[in-house]
């Protein structure tokens, strides 16, 4: 599936990687009657889960073209990893991309950047992302501190990733301009430089909000239900009430690697918010 948006002079194509199931073991809180009657709602089972996308993004500027995230690969399993092919159905060819913006490196954004064997998926792009986020998959004392996500292989991809791309790693700072008119926007707390990008051009904005939400269905609602993935809940949490309440007071255009659809984030009469899609 594929969707395009024009901002400005960008276009920005959403492709969906894959669909992942958001159960109630990733957002506990949802194993709750709240969380049932919102499964019941959108026709789910009561206990869920709920079918959430797996998003990367192309963003094009003349013959300039960029991606947000990478999307799994292979690491989720032969149902994910799907960019490439839309990529190429688009009629683009995986050299022609020149930028890849990263909103973090989970597996399910920078999966698709390395193949089996170790070799760079996209042959001539550069790495952009938060120098947070690369000093922490950099350091070499990090797997220790976090024996979970090392046992997960979190760190081995990452470290893949980062050889296959060596020499071509842009570290960026807080809020800076990736180009004219992109720009990081931090979000941490679900990793330690996890990154929002916003695109602004003729007017319009767009911000890409990275794993501020992982299922829009349970989140959206009820903000305070954290998943279990955020590397510092509480900062994670405080990242994403302010950000809904900012976006609910402002013109910008919301979507992410979880997100079907782009929209209007709006306050909700019974609490919390919702998207409305454009
Ligand atoms: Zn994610």
């Amino acid at each position: 599936m594929i969707e395009h948006h024009t901002i400005g002079e960008f276009t920005l194509t959403t492709m969906l990687d894959g669909i992942f199931l958001c159960s109630t073991d990733m957002i506990t809180a949802a194993a709750s009657d709240e969380g049932a009657a919102l499964f019941k709602r959108a026709g789910l089972p009561a206990a869920g889960p709920s079918p959430e996308p797996i998003n990367a993004f192309l963003l094009k500027k003349n013959d300039e073209l960029w991606l947000i995230d990478a999307g799994c690969g292979r690491e989720l399993g032969p149902r994910f990893g799907k960019t490439p092919a839309a990529l190429k159905s688009a009629g683009y060819a995986l050299d022609q991309i020149q930028g890849i913006i990263l909103s973090h490196m989970h597996e399910d954004h920078i999966g698709g950047l390395v193949t089996e064997d170790g070799s760079a998926v996209y042959p001539n792009a550069t790495l952009y992302l938060a120098e947070e986020e690369l000093a922490f998959w950099s350091d070499k004392t990090s797997p220790e501190h976090h024996p979970v996500m090392a046992q997960l292989g979190l760190f081995t991809l990452a470290h893949s990733a980062l050889r296959a791309y060596q020499g071509r790693i842009k570290p960026l700072p807080a809020n800076a301009q990736v180009m004219p008119g992109v720009s990081m926007v931090p979000l941490h707390g679900h990793t330690p430089g996890h990154s929002g990008v916003q695109i602004e051009s003729g007017g319009q904005r767009v911000l890409i909000w990275g794993d501020v939400i992982h299922s829009t269905l349970l989140q959206l609602r009820y903000p305070d239900w954290s998943i279990g993935f955020d590397m510092d809940p509480a900062q994670a949490l405080d990242t994403r009430k302010r950000l809904l309440e900012r976006l609910a007071h402002e013109d910008t255009l919301v979507t992410g690697p979880h997100v079907t659809g782009i929209g209007h984030i709006h306050c909700c009469s019974s609490g919390g918010y919702e998207l409305k899609l454009k």
